[in-house]
């Protein structure tokens, strides 16, 4: 006989891992307990040797599905004669347990759900401990009933028998409810509700071309015919989104495969629980309406991520699925923001479980063979990063503020980084509003205390005030500023368990230590302390922000640059304004210097003939990255040169007067689109070679450009050289909270 006492840490609440445990500690003959506590699951366990073994084997080795184990740990206590195993309520405030994402419904209630025998048929909240709702509806932990939003649902006296059975799957599911005593859907319109034939309404709605808003697990979502061109119109017009491509959601894996190429990773992600929206090649013939992905030969496909989404979708065809905000707002998800998505699309499936928190869909895509994420929210959050940079297990608990634009920002404690959902661009007042709620909660939720506080060098960043502000409320604290790009580079540094890198980050725009905007750099050595080493040739953006939206500014600015002014007017001569503007800049006045590779991507594209204006950042260089055309040959160069301060200088003057000459021959923008990827990977090629013996890392979000991330890598390592790229974080602004924290943490080790 023997008596161990074992400790679980990681995700282990909230999966169901308690019922797991006792079921399988029965089947052993075991006798004991298990219970949550602060750190995770405790469990004791007596019986036979052999069977104790069993029990700890299959805890390491087969966990529940949504569990994330950090250690097992197993000491032998004296028997105790104890007989039967029970589960024990929790203890109190179980604060550092780490918190599950939200989980995609699995096989087993989807298979309930469309079975007239049972008795959740039909019924859209349905749920077990492997699968539903978790941090949109989790207030405090530990995570009980009672501390989500779940409460105010008193179970009936069927799932009561349930929650209570450890032989269910529904054992102690938090929120386990049924079509007697759990949510339910209403349907309104016209500014009534009712709660009959929700779905069917919604159906007949959607087939008869309309757009309506359905509440899902992290906020309000738009819908409407995916295969519906004056529906998709609509639906545009009222978030007045006219450019950025669009998600759908496909019924099923049959019809995401009828739209789209999948490969086998990509079907693993598309139904893993996480469900993210998984940006597929487009088939040659793609049923949907253009207005979805206009000019992208990608489109953005999910699948059903709840019970409600599966009733919805069931025999329709794949639908646009958009958050119900207006462009760049965030997305509404509390009940009292109803009226204003009714004001975008006039009805909405919407139901009485509150939602917590916002929490958008994530996004990621396959290149290079691994999984890349564009945005980390649903289904990953707050799920923890490790942190496999030196430093990173023994520093002080640390909270990063992340960035101004894609803002996230992260805990850091025993080497793991917990990033929150995407809490977006802290321009937005209301964006500002949620996370100053968030943050707090999010701290609460994993019961931390951080000692260390570190924001980004850029003093006008909301996230570096707020930084600023908490410091200052919370004396004893220390706050650190990391470089914008140090931080893209200690992302990957950290993601690869990397001491030293050379480090291509080119990105949009960050705060350079010099207070100019960087963005085409190459950085070198350790997460602390990276060197310069090298930057593009500095543009010119006459009118500052203007440049951003409108690309032919950088570009005219550009071309004087490289060929001088006439050419330049030539160039860009129906242009209002564009010669005052050129005399202006070439005094320097109002058009600040940036080594951004954003605004390089933007001047060839401008330069290419893609549309002067844009509605978004980056729209010109998606669409010269869109353009590429295989079989056009050749490349543009990029001179390496010594630069002033010891910097090597990229230089691409040469680069421009060639895409000028082919604009004037008449090439189109597909062949300046391929010989100008060619020359930006061939230079990452090329300055690589100043230092031989590092690997080469890549971040910042222009690496989202999958044409460039693809032939970087491959170059590099034609060459024989190491190269890594972010695959657990995203690489533009979304992941720079844990580069934050990654490069804190070896500052302070130093
Ligand atoms: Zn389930
Ligand atoms: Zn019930
Ligand atoms: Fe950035």
């Amino acid at each position: 006989m023997k008596r161990l006492a074992v400790e679980v840490r990681g995700i282990v609440q909230g999966v169901g891992f308690r019922p797991f445990a006792a079921r399988r500690a029965m089947a052993l003959g075991l006798a004991g307990f298990v219970r949550n506590t602060p750190s995770g699951v405790e469990l004791e366990c007596e019986g036979p040797a052999e069977a104790c073994g069993a029990l700890v084997r299959a805890l390491q080795e087969d966990p529940p599905p949504g569990a994330v184990l950090f250690s097992v740990q197993a000491r032998e206590l004296p028997p105790r004669g104890e007989t039967g195993f029970r589960i024990l309520t929790s203890g109190q405030g179980a604060a550092e347990a780490a918190v599950s994402p939200d989980l995609g419904i699995c096989p087993d209630c989807a298979r309930e759900l469309f079975d007239p025998a049972d008795r959740r048929y039909r019924y859209p909240f349905i749920n077990c401990t492997a699968c539903g709702p978790r941090f949109t509806i989790l207030e405090k932990i530990p995570y009980d009933r009672a501390n989500t939003t779940m409460a105010g649902f008193q179970m009936c006296p069927q799932c009561a028998a349930e929650y209570a059975d450890p032989f269910s799957r529904r054992f102690h599911a938090q929120p386990d409810a049924c079509a007697v005593c759990g949510p339910r859907l209403t349907y309104v319109e016209g500014g009534a509700g009712t709660c009959g034939d929700v779905i069917g309404r919604f159906q007949r709605a959607i087939l008869a071309g309309g757009v309506v808003a359905v509440k899902g697990l992290g906020g309000y979502h738009l819908a409407c015919s995916a295969q519906n061109p004056a529906a998709v119109r609509r639906l545009r017009e009222a978030k007045h989104r006219y450019a950025k491509p669009l998600a759908v959601m496909a019924p099923d894996l049959a019809a995401a495969r009828a739209l789209c190429l999948v490969s086998p990773e990509e079907e693993a992600e598309l139904l893993s629980p996480r469900r993210p929206i998984v940006l597929l090649k487009k088939r040659e013939h793609c049923a949907v309406a253009p207005e979805v992905a206009p000019g992208n030969g990608r489109l953005g496909v999910m699948l059903p991520y709840t019970p409600l989404h599966l009733l919805l979708l069931e025999h329709m065809p794949p639908l646009v699925m958009t958050s119900a905000n207006l462009s760049d707002a965030p997305m509404p998800y509390r009940d009292e923001d109803l009226s204003r998505v009714l004001e975008l699309c006039g009805a909405a499936v919407t139901h009485n479980r509150p939602i917590l928190r916002r929490m958008d869909d994530s996004v990621c895509v396959f290149a290079a063979g691994q999984r890349r994420l564009f945005r980390r929210a649903r289904g990953f959050a707050p799920a923890p990063v490790p942190v496999r940079t030196g430093g990173a297990a023994q520093a002080p608990q640390l909270l990063a503020f992340g960035a101004q634009l894609k803002n996230t920002f992260c805990l850091m404690k025993d080497g793991r980084a917990y990033l929150s959902g995407h809490m977006g661009d802290l321009d937005d007042e209301e964006t500002l509003r949620f996370f100053r709620r968030e943050l707090p909660a999010f701290l609460a939720l994993f019961g931390a205390a951080p000692e260390v506080l570190v924001s980004d060098l850029h003093p006008d960043y909301a996230s570096t005030r707020l930084a600023q502000r908490y410091a200052a409320e919370h004396p004893g604290t220390r706050l650190l500023a990391v470089q914008h790009h140090q931080a893209h580079f200690a992302s990957v540094l950290a993601e690869q368990g990397l001491e030293a890198a050379a480090g291509f980050i080119f990105d949009g725009a960050g705060y350079g230590t010099d207070g100019t905007s960087w963005g085409g750099e190459l950085l070198a050595g350790t997460a602390a302390r990276p060197r310069r080493l090298g930057r593009l040739r500095p543009l010119r953006l006459p009118g500052g922000d203007a440049a951003v939206r409108e690309p032919w500014r950088a570009a005219l600015c550009a071309v004087a640059d490289a060929c001088g002014s006439e050419k330049a007017l030539s160039l860009f001569a129906g242009q209002d304004g564009a010669e005052p503007l050129l005399r202006l800049a070439a005094r320097g006045v109002c058009a600040p210097l940036s080594t951004g590779m954003g605004r390089l991507f933007d001047v060839f594209a401008a330069v290419a003939g893609l549309p002067p204006r844009v509605s978004f950042e980056g729209q010109d260089a998606m669409a010269l990255e869109q353009a590429f055309d295989d079989t056009a040959g050749g490349s543009y160069g990029f001179d390496v040169v010594s630069g002033p301060g010891g910097l090597l200088e990229f230089d691409w003057r040469e680069a421009v007067r060639c895409a000028v000459a082919d604009r004037e021959r008449g090439e189109g923008p597909g062949v300046i689109s391929a010989r100008f990827h060619r020359a930006a990977a061939g230079l990452v090629r090329a300055a690589a070679r100043e230092c031989p013996d590092l690997p080469v890392v890549l971040s910042g979000g222009v690496f989202q450009n999958l044409r460039l991330l693809e032939s970087c890598l491959s170059l590099l390592e034609q060459d024989g050289r190491k190269a890594y790229a972010n695959s657990l974080v995203p690489s533009d602004d979304g992941g720079i909270c844990y580069g934050q924290a990654a490069a804190a943490a070896a500052l302070l080790k130093e």
